[in-house]
């Protein structure tokens, strides 16, 4: 099945038996009645399992050609449940330029747990192997990066993963499985937070992992019942129907984000712009061999670097969104140094380049020359 079916179609077959339903039905239950004791259908407790979300982990296995899908309540309980795997004393390597939340977590609550995480710039992936020792246990990789859209090559990564035999787990949330797909890339865990762009229309709060091992699907589903950060049957219902869309939204998220980001590049008032269709990104290359497009998150600077002048454009864009989050229809912008980055000490973030006046987009799919306009008005020319 190709991809632009499998959003529809896949892992949905006979959904619902009794009916014929085509959309999976919304199983608002917590338990499930036994003829005797463990005489039952296949669910017990929907902590362990339910319909509505055992359909849409289906379709999650199914969109990134893993075998076994796993939802939660939110993208960082997805990410908890990968540490979870680890013990005191392994030792984590990480990029450095990563979602704030998974930073958080990492730093905030697994060291204190004795679990020792080395972040590094994986501009270069074979830096990733000086990190590396016996205690290492999980490679952790974004790529496209927040805010900073750097690429990092899966592929290699993945390579040093084997060799060392350590797990190689992906954040997928900025690329989605319409562009790239890390387990055909050789790694071991492919994570969502499916709020983003999986979801697409901003309305649920939720996570993912997608394996092909049967042992690893296994630890995580052991992990997943035992710890409990399960996502709702409404939710889930949700999320399969925000999946049917992910290919017509996405090409469009694509074909905008280029017209923006060429919009910008030209424009006399902005410095810089970082998206990774652009030629003179420097992992152009890897972008074009790992994703099949380039995506609709853009950051820029405007000259001179000026905290107020970002703070203004931002406040003066009406179609874009002033809010936290991304991947959703409607485009939203955020100021990072304000917003998403502001617990992060200037000259920390500067050195990722995370500046003053650097603004983030995600780009919807309203109609691009809408969206040129509001930045027009609201850059001023
Ligand atoms: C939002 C986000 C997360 C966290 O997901 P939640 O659903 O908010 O818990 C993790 N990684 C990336 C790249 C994100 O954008």
């Amino acid at each position: 099945m190709k991809f632009n079916t499998k959003t529809i179609h896949g892992g949905q077959h006979n959904v619902d038996p009794a009916y014929g339903s085509v959309m999976p039905p919304i199983y608002q239950t917590s338990t499930y009645s036994q003829s005797t004791p463990g005489g039952h259908k296949g669910f017990e407790y929907s902590r362990s399992g339910n319909p509505t979300r055992a359909a849409l982990e289906r379709a999650f296995a199914s969109l990134e050609n893993g075998e076994f899908g796993l939802a939660f309540g939110s993208g960082l309980a997805a990410i908890d449940a990968v540490v979870k795997l680890l013990k005191p004393g392994d030792e984590v390597v990480s990029t450095n330029d990563l979602y704030g939340g998974s930073y958080r977590l990492f730093t905030q609550i697994y060291e204190d747990f004795g679990i020792k995480f080395h972040f590094i710039g994986m501009e270069n992936a074979f830096r990733i192997e000086d990190f590396v020792n016996e205690k290492t246990k999980l490679i952790w990789v974004e790529t496209p990066t927040n805010p900073m859209m750097n690429i990092i090559d899966i592929k290699a990564a993945a390579a040093i993963a084997k060799k060392h035999n350590v797990l190689l787990a992906v954040d997928n949330t900025f690329a989605t499985p319409y562009l790239q797909r890390p387990l055909d890339l050789g790694a071991d865990i492919v994570m969502h937070s499916a709020t983003k762009y999986l979801g697409g229309h901003s309305d649920v709060v939720m996570g993912a992992l997608v394996v092909r091992d049967k042992e690893l699907a296994d630890r995580l589903y052991f992990i997943q019942n035992a710890s409990g950060a399960v996502c709702g049957p409404q939710d889930s219902f949700l999320m399969l129907r925000g999946i049917k869309t992910l290919h017509v939204r996405m090409q469009r998220h694509c074909e905008n984000g280029k017209r923006v980001a060429e919009y910008l590049q030209n424009h006399l008032k902005i410095e810089k712009v970082y998206w990774p269709g652009f030629e003179t990104h420097p992992n152009h290359e890897i972008a074009k061999a790992q994703m099949d497009d380039f995506g609709g998150m853009i950051s820029f600077v405007t000259k001179g670097n000026d905290y107020d002048e970002a703070i203004r454009i931002v406040e003066k864009l009406k179609i874009f969104t002033l809010a936290e989050s991304l991947g959703g229809v409607e485009s939203l912008s955020g100021h990072p140094a304000s917003m998403t980055h502001a617990s992060i000490p200037r000259e920390e973030r500067e050195k990722t380049g995370v500046v003053d006046a650097l603004i983030r987009l995600s780009v919807g799919i309203e109609d691009a020359d809408d969206l040129i306009a509001d930045l027009e008005q609201a850059i001023g020319g």
